[in-house]
This record gives C-alpha cells, sequence and structure tokens, in this order.
C-alpha cells in the first residue's frame, strides 16, 4: 500500500475517547523493546511519527493512526517491561481487555515477537487471548536482519511449535532496518481492511 497520509488522531485509554467506528482498525501489540515503534514507523514511512520507546513500558494509552482516511493502526502500548509496578500492569490489562473485547471495528491483531528468540510466556498469553477472543492474528516475527538466512527455518519452527501452530503461514519475519517482510504483512492486513 502507498501511504500518502498517516496522523495520530488520538492517544486514549478509556474507551468514550476512542475514536469513531466508522474505520477498520488494525491493532499491534507486543513486549517492551520487540520493534513495535520501528515497525510501524517503516509500514506507514513516516520516521518518527510512533515514538519509539526510550522509556519502554511508559505510554500506557492506545495510539491511534489514521492511515489515507481509510483505516486505523491500533498501537497498544508493549508489555513485559520488569520495572511496571504490579498496578500498571493490572491498568495495562483492563486497558487491553476493554479494547479487545468491546471494538466492533477490529479487524485483525497483529503480534509482534522478537524472531531472534523463543515466544515469552506473555507472547504465548497474547496469542492465546487472541484466539479465545476470536480475533483474526497474524504473527510478526521482527529484527529479522539479526539472524542468518539459514537459520530462519529453525526460528520458524520453535515459533511454530511454542505456540502450537498448524503452519509456518501465520508467521511474517521481517525487518524494519531494511524493510524486508513488509509487503506481505501489508498484504494480510488489505485483506483485512
Ligand atoms: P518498541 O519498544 O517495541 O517500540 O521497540 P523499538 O521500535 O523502540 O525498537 C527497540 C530497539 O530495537 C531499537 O533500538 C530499534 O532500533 C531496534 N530495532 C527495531 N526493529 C529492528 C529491526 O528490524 N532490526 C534491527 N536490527 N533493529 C531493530
Amino acid at each position: 500500500m502507498q501511504v500518502h497520509d498517516a496522523k495520530l488522531v488520538i492517544s486514549a485509554a478509556e474507551p468514550h475517547q476512542y475514536p469513531s467506528t466508522d474505520l477498520a482498525e488494525v491493532a499491534l501489540s507486543g513486549r517492551s523493546n520487540v520493534g513495535k515503534s520501528s515497525f510501524i514507523n517503516k509500514m506507514i514511512q513516516r520516521k518518527g511519527l510512533a515514538r519509539t520507546s526510550s522509556q519502554p513500558g511508559k505510554t500506557q494509552t492506545l495510539n491511534f493512526y489514521e492511515i489515507n482516511e481509510a483505516f486505523r493502526f491500533v498501537d497498544v502500548p508493549g508489555y513485559g517491561y520488569a520495572k511496571v509496578s504490579k498496578k500498571d500492569r493490572v491498568k495495562w490489562a483492563k486497558m487491553i481487555e476493554k479494547y479487545l473485547t468491546t471494538r466492533d471495528n477490529l479487524e485483525l491483531l497483529l503480534l509482534l515477537m522478537d524472531f531472534r528468540h523463543a515466544p515469552t510466556a506473555l507472547d504465548i498469553e497474547m496469542k492465546n487471548y487472541a484466539e479465545s477472543l476470536d480475533i483474526p492474528y497474524a504473527i510478526v516475527l521482527t529484527k529479522m536482519d539479526k539472524i542468518k538466512r539459514s537459520q530462519y527455518p529453525k526460528h520458524l519452527s520453535i515459533y511454530k511449535k511454542a505456540l502450537d501452530l498448524p503452519t509456518v503461514d501465520a508467521l511474517f519475519p521481517v525487518s524494519s532496518a531494511t524493510g524486508e517482510g513488509l509487503k506481505d504483512v501489508w498484504s494480510i492486513v488489505e485483506e483485512f481492511i
């Protein structure tokens, strides 16, 4: 997709702040530092629009980005940052739950995970949660430029097994450094919006 317009419409913590449901939404989640901001920026070709995390775990709002006035990317704050208090973790979970369980125009969830490592317990939990809510999802495996090409099959099979997937079709390796793999993610996004 050629992105000619991308803007942050609102950072929202509460449902009454969400934008109207007239546009399809594609939400993105992942643990802090997985490369979510870099991925969003690279997808929409806007260098600094989604902030790269100087303070991981800090942003506790859903950021709604409107793309080409046609659909929205919804940036879900990262999870799994060790220094976040229990209270903030509960707050995070409630915010995500409210959004994921009630948003009728949520069409697709992109679950970002680090291709270099096996999925974390929280990564697996997010995937199971999406499945339990019947939300279509795809798994975006970040930082593919950091591992050798010859290692891809091994890492894909680790993910397939750990996430209990029937095939590797839902796995999308990407690099926000080189742009590799982004076209495939756009194809799946376009199917859902
Ligand atoms: P976020 O916390 O999930 O938003 O992660 P960021 O986008 O801030 O990225 C965390 C770190 O990983 C930063 O230092 C990025 O430059 C780096 N990073 C993100 N994506 C990639 C990638 O595809 N390749 C490489 N080599 N580094 C990446």
